[in-house]
């Protein structure tokens, strides 16, 4: 469980309906909408065990932060041509067809020779975000979760747009549910392939916080509540393959878990 103050919200699907609800002791209690939307419990309660995690959000878009921490800067510079350290964030965009929940397999599609897991702490946005201040910045934050950037880096080599590399159907693992009322400024971000440990960080180390992306972000794109902002990982990046099972873990959210699977045929 989360510390007090902080609620952790899930979306799940249950008995063939779609919910949001507050983690609890082996249940989630029901709301009646989106939190972002004044969601109220409704007195029911869904067992964990026998709810289908979801997406926490549903993305018009996910705006994504590449190079944001300085050791994953130096060991990009074979993907990145001319990587240094970014004077404004570095910004690509994933399309929400890539979004999965929790426990649904990342394809690995055919013609990529290298495919990579990014752990990543990523906001979901609560509020409608244009041109905020960054004193107002933390008021649009539905909540936190962990993303994984999924990346085919043959593909980031080959074009100068990253959307191939990184728009693949299953390329945004994102969950396994939102914390809200957690701070975003120094979390660990850890990224563990079959149980192993490949990626450790804190987002006290993030070259633009969560805090001064909101304005920069919303100052070229409205934001819109459910949004998606991937504030970029740390360093440790290396390959995946087919049958390996992928944890990327922010702490005082969870852990979100997403084996590698073939293609579908
Ligand atoms: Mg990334």
């Amino acid at each position: 469980m989360p510390p007090a103050a902080v609620q952790h919200v899930a979306r799940y699907r249950f008995a063939g309906a779609d919910h949001y609800g507050i983690r609890g002791d082996g249940a989630f209690r029901r709301l009646d909408r989106a939190p972002w939307l004044g969601g109220r419990e409704t007195g029911d309660e869904d067992p964990a065990a026998r709810v289908t995690l979801l997406a926490p959000a549903i993305p018009t878009k996910i705006v994504c932060v590449g190079l944001n921490y300085h050791e994953h800067i130096a060991e990009s510079a074979t993907v990145v041509r001319g990587a240094g350290v970014p004077e404004e964030p570095l910004l690509f965009l994933k399309p929400p067809s890539a979004v999965i929940a929790s426990g649904e397999p990342i394809r690995y599609p055919a013609g990529v020779t290298r495919l990579d897991p990014e752990g990543e702490l990523a906001v979901v946005i609560g509020r409608r975000a244009r041109a905020v201040s960054p004193a107002d910045a933390m008021a649009h934050v539905a909540g936190l979760t962990c993303f994984n950037d999924v990346s085919a880096r043959n593909y980031q080599r080959q074009d100068a747009q990253w959307t191939r590399a990184k728009g693949f159907d299953t390329f945004a693992p994102v969950g396994p549910w939102m914390a809200v009322g957690l701070a975003p400024d120094r979390l660990g971000v850890t990224c563990r392939v079959n149980g192993r440990q490949r990626q450790s960080g804190s987002t006290a180390d993030l070259i633009f916080p969560v805090a001064a992306l909101i304005p920069f972000i919303s100052r070229i794109m409205t934001l819109e509540p459910g949004d998606l902002i991937a504030t970029g990982t740390p360093a440790g990046i290396a390959p995946i393959e087919i049958g390996d099972r992928v944890e990327v873990e922010v702490e005082g959210i969870g852990v979100l878990e997403n084996r590698v699977e073939a293609p579908v045929a």
